[in-house]
């Protein structure tokens, strides 16, 4: 081994055994403003993509990333003119959404959110060797809706929607209505690798197809498509996400039907020739894993 692999194997060795996100540095993080519409912005920083409305009213959050990042955002919030936050939606319940919830429920926002994220935030969760913690109270949603509700706010309706949910059991997916925009929560990933389907927060690949074609049956080619990480996006790239599930799902069931095991499905390969480009957290096997489960489901 030359020094620089070493080096390098020193460097990620204490990061590999951390438990996620505990030791994760954030300092180094800068928070990256898009207007994407008058009073309406999307900040990309480290986790979940953020929208943040504004206007007359009140400024909502959309997410609301990692704890140690709240002051980065608060701050690229301010500089676009609006005021402190009084309202945060989270669209899931994932870490990367919700872990700025503390500090902005602390300095008086509102948080909202489907029914299923209190229950998970409220209690422990548990993804094969990764255990999350019952967050604080103040991190809760005290505001939680099973199908949904609207925000009138700023000149413009904001829906927030469950519809079926699908990278978990409570996701939702929030509209402007006036502004044509939509914020996809983790039911659309813009970044290399495979869908997330967290089938132990009750995610399930036939949901979130359902979930994803009810919002392409909302949407128009105008519509501005935020996803949960990675770019802005639109609807012909959400339509062909929705393809590209859809061709998986297809091969998967086959090996399924032909009555193989999980082991020999994964063994089988059968996502070769879907590109989903290099890198990205969520590889081929764990798609599939995630495929098969939710049709044991
Ligand atoms: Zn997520």
């Amino acid at each position: 081994m030359n020094r620089l692999a070493a080096l390098s194997l020193a460097l990620t060795a204490p990061l590999l055994a951390s438990p996620a996100f505990a030791q994760r540095d954030f300092s180094e993080v800068e928070i990256r403003t898009e207007e994407i519409a008058p009073g309406v912005a999307v900040l990309f920083g480290a986790g979940g993509n953020i929208a943040v409305g504004h206007g007359e009213d009140a400024t909502v959050l959309i997410d609301d990333q990692f704890a140690p990042l709240s002051d980065k955002i608060s701050i690229a919030i301010a500089a676009l003119g609006a005021t402190p936050v009084k309202y945060v939606v989270n669209t899931h319940w994932h870490g990367d959404h919700t872990g700025g919830n503390e500090n902005f429920g602390k300095t008086g926002a509102t948080i909202f959110a489907h029914d299923n994220v209190r229950v998970r935030m409220s209690t422990e969760q548990v993804r094969g060797d990764r255990v999350t913690p019952p967050s604080p109270k103040e991190a809760l949603p005290i505001v939680t809706y099973g199908q949904g509700l609207r925000f009138h706010l700023n000149g413009d309706t904001i829906n927030l929607m469950f519809l079926g949910g699908g990278h978990t059991d409570g996701d939702s997916v929030v509209f402007w209505d006036e502004k044509n925009i939509v914020h996809m929560g983790d039911l659309y990933f813009k970044i290399p690798g495979y869908p997330f389907i967290d089938v132990s927060s009750g995610g399930n690949v036939y949901a979130a197809m359902q979930s994803l074609d009810l919002v392409i049956a909302m949407i128009d080619d105008e519509t501005k498509v935020i996803p949960g990480h990675g770019p802005m996006s639109n609807k012909a790239e959400l339509v062909a996400y929705r393809a590209m599930i859809g061709e998986a799902v297809r091969r998967v069931e086959a090996l399924h039907a032909q009555g193989l095991t999980l082991d020999q499905a994964v063994a089988a390969q059968p996502l070769e020739g879907i590109d989903r480009g290099e890198g990205g957290f969520i590889g081929p096997d764990a798609f599939v894993t995630a495929i098969w489960n939710s049709i044991d489901d």
